[in-house]
C-alpha cells in the first residue's frame, strides 16, 4: 500500500524478518491535535493531544498488538493469549481474527461488559477471573506456557510489544518537527511510557534530536503503586494491595511482578519526569472536560493524563 501512514512506515526500525507480512489494519498515524480549549483552562501554552482513540479498535493497544500478532505469525505460534482489563483484549481478539489465529483472553470479573462483547464478536475465548488484573496475568502466563500460545499481555513480558509502543515517539517527533518538553501518559505497568521514551532515545542516538522529553506517568489514586514509590522517593515499586478505581483500564496492582513497575519508575527518574495520582472525581470531570472543550470522547483510563 503506498503512502502508508500506519506504524508499518517505520518497519525498518522494527525487529522483524524482512519477508514477514505485517498483520495490520492501519494502526497508528493518529493526529496530534492542538488543544487550545484545555490549554486555556490549565493556563498552559502549546498543549497537544495525541488522539489514540481513532486506532482500529479505539485504543493505542493496536500498536503493540499489531507488532505482537505479526511476530506470533512469523514464529508460527498456534495461537495468542493475553490478560486484559479490556483494551488489550479487544485489540488482540481483532488482530488474531485477521491473522486467523485462535485467541484466549483472561479478564478480571470487573471488566466492562461492552468490552467483553467486542472480544466475543472477534471470536476470542474469554475466561473471567476472580480477583484483579494481576490474577488474570498469572493465568494467561501459565496458559501461554502449557499450550504454547504467544503471550501479548501488556506488561514487559513481550519485548516486541514495546517496539510497537515506541512508534508513538517517532510520530510525535515527525508531527511536531521536534521534541516536546513533557509527555504525559496514563500508566498501568507502564510499557507505553517506557516504549515511547525508548523511541525518543533511538532518535537521539541516530542524531535526529539532541534533547529528550520528560516523562510523566499518571495513575488513579485508588491503584497507584508507581506513584506511591515516586512520592516516597524509592527506587523500587511494591505491589498495591486493594485496587479501587473507576479507571479499570489502568488498575494494575503489579501483584506478582512489581519489577515491571520499577522499570517504569526508573525510566521516569531517568527522564527527569514525574509520577502523578488523580482521584476518581477528577477523572470523571476530565472525561467531560475533554469532550466539551476538545470534542474528544475518551474513557476514564485515558483522560487521567488531562488532570
Ligand atoms: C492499556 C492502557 C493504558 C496503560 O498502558 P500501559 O502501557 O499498559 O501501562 C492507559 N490507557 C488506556 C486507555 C489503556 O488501554
Amino acid at each position: 500500500i503506498s503512502q502508508d501512514k500506519s506504524i508499518w512506515r517505520f518497519r525498518n526500525l522494527l525487529p522483524l524478518l524482512s519477508h514477514t507480512p505485517p498483520i495490520t489494519m492501519g494502526e497508528g498515524g493518529t493526529p496530534l491535535l492542538i488543544a487550545d480549549g484545555l490549554a486555556k483552562i490549565f493556563k498552559h501554552k502549546n498543549l497537544y493531544i495525541k488522539n489514540e482513540t481513532i486506532n482500529p479498535t479505539l485504543s493505542f493497544k493496536d500498536r503493540p498488538v499489531s507488532v505482537g500478532v505479526t511476530v506470533a505469525k512469523q514464529f508460527q505460534f498456534k495461537g495468542v493469549v493475553t490478560a486484559s482489563t479490556g483494551n488489550t483484549g479487544v485489540s488482540t481478539a481483532a488482530y488474531a481474527a485477521r491473522a486467523s489465529l485462535p485467541c484466549s483472553i483472561f479478564v478480571p470479573k470487573s471488566t466492562p461488559k461492552e468490552k467483553l462483547s467486542l472480544m466475543r464478536a472477534y471470536g476470542a475465548i474469554i475466561s473471567e477471573v476472580e480477583g484483579t488484573f494481576s490474577d488474570a496475568y498469572t493465568l494467561a502466563a501459565s496458559a501461554a506456557n502449557q499450550q504454547e500460545l504467544y503471550n501479548l499481555t501488556s506488561t514487559f513480558l513481550n519485548p516486541f510489544a514495546l517496539e510497537g509502543d515506541k512508534t508513538l515517539a517517532y510520530e510525535i517527533y515527525l508531527q511536531l518537527g521536534g521534541v516536546p518538553n513533557w509527555i504525559v501518559i496514563p500508566i498501568g505497568a507502564g510499557p507505553l511510557l517506557v516504549g515511547c521514551y525508548k523511541g525518543f532515545k533511538e532518535l537521539k542516538m541516530s542524531g535526529k534530536i539532541s534533547t529528550l522529553p520528560r516523562m510523566v506517568g499518571v495513575q488513579a489514586r485508588g491503584c497507584a503503586p508507581i506513584v506511591r514509590a515516586f512520592e516516597e522517593g524509592l527506587d523500587d515499586v511494591k505491589p498495591w494491595v486493594k485496587p479501587q478505581t473507576i479507571a479499570g483500564g489502568i488498575a494494575d496492582p503489579l501483584t506478582s511482578y512489581p519489577r515491571d513497575g520499577t522499570r517504569t519508575l526508573r525510566t521516569i527518574y531517568e527522564s527527569g519526569g514525574l509520577a502523578i495520582g488523580v482521584d476518581d472525581n477528577a477523572i470523571l470531570e476530565c472525561v467531560n472536560l475533554l469532550a466539551l472543550k476538545e470534542g474528544i470522547l475518551a474513557e476514564t483510563a485515558a483522560v487521567t493524563s488531562i488532570d
